[in-house]
């Protein structure tokens, strides 16, 4: 375009070209607090509509548009904290088709770049999105040696060490890769775990996660590589950067890919966009039947000579379409916000909602979180809000709409005691969580009768909410200890219950007997003792020391106990209810024994530990080792390291443990301090 054309479309049209710049500081701000933050502070429907009106925008004032605009770039600029990795083959981002029909016409549009006049051989591939944070991991013959994340597209963050401690990310490939191969994927987190996550935070006191997605991400991208090891992070891989171009096909990509080791999801060939659009509306409807998070289906050419032929665009190529779902969104009235109280005594706000259709279930209720988080909202009962489901299954008010508002909304108060028992409730200084401090009330016996049973507790199968919720009514338990006592005579008559299920459950009951004590003491939902917390006091401490008293200071001399745990430990113990349901615990015969080779004891307990150079296996693998031995795994080698554990190639780190005078080990050296 002509330099003149250009000034006088600026000169004549001032408030278009603000309105573009305006929009497009409004989405650089919220890529950043997407992309780099981890934090969005909108919805992904909110975030597509301010982008939809940019590209609306530039698409009637081509001359405005610039190469810095968010519509020409890929994701935001990487974080200065980490290494930058220049990826040799850019990582871009995919055009997108929000309707079926979209589908067709972007078919129609490939055939004719591929060529008007003959018919061209086309075939199809459809992948399912996995939304999670994209990453590049390079293999160098056949060895893991650089993770990165995609970051603008042309440049993206070194994040390897986070990326050794995935499991599903093999140290080395096998079969027979190139030289170089660049694979690319991306990292999720399954749902079951992301909710178990969510409920350890709440229970610790700590703020859940949104979505799984910005979990995966903001555990990828942690500059201390425990935290990813703590996260349970997998990938899938769907293509390939640098080293792709022995393959002839996307399919035969994938089945590479495949073949080396690599975790790569089902993928389906299609003749035809029918069955491309057929897949489509399939996945859209069973969305929810995964145990992950897809937010759509990628459709790609299969032919490589074809993707060629057809090329990239600035941020996205040609040869590929993301099928977006629509947003599991919708906007309801919030009609009133009452409180539960959870197993910890946490008081939480939920939104009461005219009943509305979210993605095919309909929401009456949604949580809120916090006190604070219902503040910051700036949300009042009697708003116009906007509900989302968000990881698809947990519906959340995301946010008001004031200019909906009528005049007769109100705030929400906090109530001074707690719903359930009437005891005052308190909010510690410093804590975004208001409680129940009456370890008698009701609420809080149910809440942890569903918590003791849960998965990473006792993992009684068969006592789930709904069970325990019915013997807890009937008043046939008021406690874990209780569960002891349950005989199947008691449970047959019970609607639900046959002879068989009854003897199904009082068999888990009585296989829950052999978990480890850290289980049991986890099961006891002390605030603040997670599963890793509970593992290492019960290598120091057994039942009966708990009982018999332990103070702060014995407690928080176990390395990775601070003294907020160990406070909270020594209130739980001076609790006469707690120690009388910890010994009737004990009467009925569960684990209270000090674990003998717990995490504080064995030949590397107390020693920090940092791992380095290319092992024979995943790194997770040592990490797992080293931790069962008592030991840390940190990331740089200071004087506080008490060992080196390097394979080959290892460089830097290396150099500088011997610099330092740090013991080295190698493999065996390793495994021959383990017991
Ligand atoms: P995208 O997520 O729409 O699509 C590209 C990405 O899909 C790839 O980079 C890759 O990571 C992923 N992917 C998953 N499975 C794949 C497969 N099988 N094959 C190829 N790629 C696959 O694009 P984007 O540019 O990463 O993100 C844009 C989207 O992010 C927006 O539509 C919006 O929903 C969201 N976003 C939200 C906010 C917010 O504030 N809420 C801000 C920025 C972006």
């Amino acid at each position: 375009m002509p330099r003149r054309t250009y000034n006088r479309v600026v000169a004549e049209d001032p408030d278009i070209r603000g309105g573009i710049e305006d929009l497009r500081e409004r989405i650089r701000y919220h890529n950043r607090r997407y992309y780099v933050e981890d934090a969005p502070e909108i919805t992904d429907a909110e975030y597509d509509a301010l982008y939809k009106e940019l590209e609306a925008l530039e698409a009637g004032h081509p001359e405005l548009v610039t190469p810095d605009s968010p519509t020409q770039r890929v994701g935001a600029e990487p974080l200065e904290e980490f290494e930058q990795v220049r990826h040799a083959v850019p990582m871009l981002s995919l055009a997108n088709a929000r309707k079926l029909e979209d589908l067709r016409e972007w078919d129609a549009r490939v055939r004719r770049l591929l060529g008007e006049d003959e018919e061209p051989q086309l075939r199809y591939v459809t992948e399912l999105k996995i939304d999670g944070l994209a990453v590049s991991l390079r293999y160098e013959k056949g060895l893991f040696a650089r993770g990165a994340t995609r970051g603008n597209g042309a440049v993206g963050e070194d994040v390897t060490a986070n990326l050794r401690t995935v499991r599903s990310i093999p140290e080395k490939l096998s079969d027979d890769p190139p030289e170089v191969l660049e694979a690319r994927g991306e990292v999720y987190i399954p749902l079951d775990r992301f909710e178990e996550f969510n409920r350890r935070q709440e229970a610790e006191g700590k703020r859940p996660f949104a979505n799984p997605r910005n979990l995966a991400a903001g555990s990828i991208r942690q500059l201390d590589p425990r935290i990813a090891a703590s996260r349970p992070l997998s990938v899938f891989c769907y293509g390939v950067g640098e080293g792709g171009e022995r393959y002839e096909s996307h399919s035969a990509t994938l089945d590479a890919l495949r073949s080396y080791g690599l975790r790569v999801n089902p993928y389906k060939v299609h003749e035809e966009i029918g069955s491309v659009v057929e897949e489509c509306a399939y996945w859209t409807r069973e969305r929810g039947s995964l145990g992950y998070q897809i937010d759509g289906v990628v459709v790609k050419v299969d032919s490589r000579e074809q993707q060629r032929a057809l090329g990239s665009v600035a941020k996205a190529p040609r040869w590929a379409i993301a099928y977006k779902f629509e947003p599991l969104a919708a906007h309801t009235r919030l009609e009133d916000i009452i409180v539960n109280v959870g197993r910890t005594g946490a008081l939480t706000p939920q939104a009461l909602l005219a009943p509305v259709n979210v993605g095919g279930v309909t929401i009456s209720r949604a949580t809120l979180h916090n006190e604070d988080y219902v503040k910051e909202k700036g949300i009042l009962v009697g708003d116009e809000v906007v509900v989302e489901r968000a990881g698809d299954v947990i519906p959340q008010v995301v946010r008001a709409i004031p200019e909906e508002r009528t005049g007769g909304e109100h705030a929400f108060e906090m109530p001074k005691t707690c719903p359930v028992c009437g005891e005052p409730v308190a909010r510690p200084e410093g804590e975004a969580v208001t409680r129940c401090v009456n370890a008698r009330c009701p609420a809080q016996a149910l809440e942890h009768i569903i918590h003791w049973s849960s998965k990473a507790a006792m993992d009684i199968e068969g006592l789930g909410e709904k069970v325990a919720t019915k013997l807890f009514d009937l008043g046939l338990i008021k406690d874990a200890a209780d569960v002891y006592g349950l005989r199947p005579e008691q449970l047959e008559p019970l609607e639900g219950f046959g002879e068989k299920s009854a003897e199904n459950l009082a068999r888990a009951i009585e296989k829950s007997k052999e978990q480890p004590f850290p289980r049991v003491l986890y099961a006891l939902g002390i605030r603040h003792v997670g599963t890793v917390t509970a593992g290492l006091i019960a290598g120091r401490f057994g039942g009966e020391d708990l009982l018999r008293g332990v103070s702060v200071e014995q407690l928080a001399e176990i390395e990775g106990i601070g003294n907020v745990v160990a406070q909270a430990v020594v209130d739980y113990f001076a609790l006469e209810d707690n120690r009388n349901l910890v010994e009737r615990l004990m009467a009925a015969g569960l684990n209270f024994e000090r674990e003998a080779t717990g995490p504080s004891e064995g030949p590397f307990a107390g020693k920090r530990v940092v791992i380095t150079g290319t092992l024979s296996r995943p790194r997770g693998y040592f990490v797992e080792r080293l931790e069962e031995a008592g030991g840390t795994f940190t990331s740089s080698v200071s004087k506080n390291t008490d060992y080196v554990l390097a394979g080959e190639e290892a460089g830097s780190k290396l150099e500088k443990a011997n610099a330092l005078g740090v013991p080295v080990l190698d493999e065996a050296a390793f495994e021959e301090l383990l017991p």
